[in-house]
């Protein structure tokens, strides 16, 4: 019930220009979004790699169903990443990429030349791309182009979410030498037939994937807020004698923004996920939308910046 009020409010353009104007809404996008313009991606990626941090940027995209689109936004990650190696920025900022809004939706393929245009950039700027992972409906078809891609790109990372039950079995496949994998709860609405339902069976899975990538030869990419997981990975990382250079924690741009410096001040690599783009709207009512957990989330993160 309340996800289909979120949604029905996502497609509203009424209820946008209410959100967009009220003065909690700007609060809101303030501190979980850099700003609508590529220089406010920079300016939010300078300040945080001052503080210690390393960041991921991703640009804000909706609803990819056009080649014309799809090539607007690898532009946009093309001029992105010359901004970032011309302002000194890389290799500590790398970019996160939807494969959905180069294309995958109505051709994979083109999703894939778009992608591949971004490595290419990445690479010549220094640094890297992970590919966001979306819906369970795309994960063998993300998992499949990031097979090609590291082909030529071997640090291009990927993303696998813990609520689904397959991901023991891909965290084992991608646990090998040079493999960068960010390892997330998931943020979707997801099916019992796919995923893990219970808040308690998706915390025990993380842990057993954890423990997977940590005694692999991968780079793996600890992305989550939840304290205890966050011990639990300091805890393998001591036990698995991983330093800075071996494995890092993942968090979203103005979510406990002071654990994110304790772990720097610990001596961890630790990487901010920075989204940016005009389209934070959407962004946003997605996110509550996709879990109505999130709206705790959020709410929590508004309350509290410890
Ligand atoms: C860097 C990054 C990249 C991501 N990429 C993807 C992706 O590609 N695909 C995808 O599906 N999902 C992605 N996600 C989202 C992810 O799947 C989760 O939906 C999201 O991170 C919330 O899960 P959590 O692990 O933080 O745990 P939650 O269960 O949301 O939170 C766990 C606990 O963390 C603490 N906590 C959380 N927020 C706060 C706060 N503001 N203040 C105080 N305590 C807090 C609380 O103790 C809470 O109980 C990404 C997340 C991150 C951080």
């Amino acid at each position: 019930m309340l996800r289909s009020v979120i949604l029905a409010a996502s497609r509203s353009s009424r209820v946008e220009r209410l959100v967009a104007t009220a003065p909690f809404s700007r609060d809101v996008v303030r501190r979980f979004v850099a700003g609508a313009k590529t220089d406010d991606a920079l300016r939010a990626t300078r300040e945080l790699v001052d503080d210690g941090l390393a960041v991921t940027l991703d640009h804000l995209g909706e609803d990819t169903v056009t080649p014309d689109q799809a090539s607007a936004t690898r532009d946009e990650y093309l001029t992105l990443l010359r901004m970032l190696a011309d302002a000194g920025l890389t290799p500590a900022a790398e970019v996160s990429v939807k494969l959905s809004a180069l294309g995958q939706a109505f051709d994979e393929q083109l999703a894939c030349d778009n992608a591949r245009a971004i490595c290419a950039a990445a690479d010549a700027a220094g640094t890297t791309v992970t590919l966001d992972m979306e819906d369970h409906t795309t994960t063998d078809s993300t998992l499949d182009i990031l097979a090609k891609l590291r082909k030529d790109f071997p640090s291009t990372g990927a993303v696998l979410q813990a609520y689904l039950r397959r991901t023991e079995s891909d965290c084992r496949e991608l646990a090998s030498a040079g493999s960068r994998v960010r390892l997330c709860k998931g943020a979707y609405k997801e099916p019992e037939s796919v995923a893990h339902q219970s808040a308690r069976e998706v915390d025990k899975s993380y842990v057993r994937c954890l423990n997977i990538l940590m005694s692999g030869d991968g780079y793996p990419m600890l992305a989550t807020h939840d304290p205890r997981l966050i011990a639990i990975g300091e805890d393998r990382a001591r036990w698995f004698d991983r330093g800075p250079d071996g494995f890092e924690f993942q968090m979203l741009y103005g979510i406990r923004p002071e654990e994110q410096a304790r772990l720097v001040g610990e001596g961890y690599t630790v990487r901010t996920y920075v989204p940016y783009g005009d389209d934070w709207y959407g962004y946003l009512m997605r996110r509550l939308a996709e879990r109505p957990a999130n709206l705790a989330f959020f709410g929590r993160a508004l309350a509290s910046r410890k």
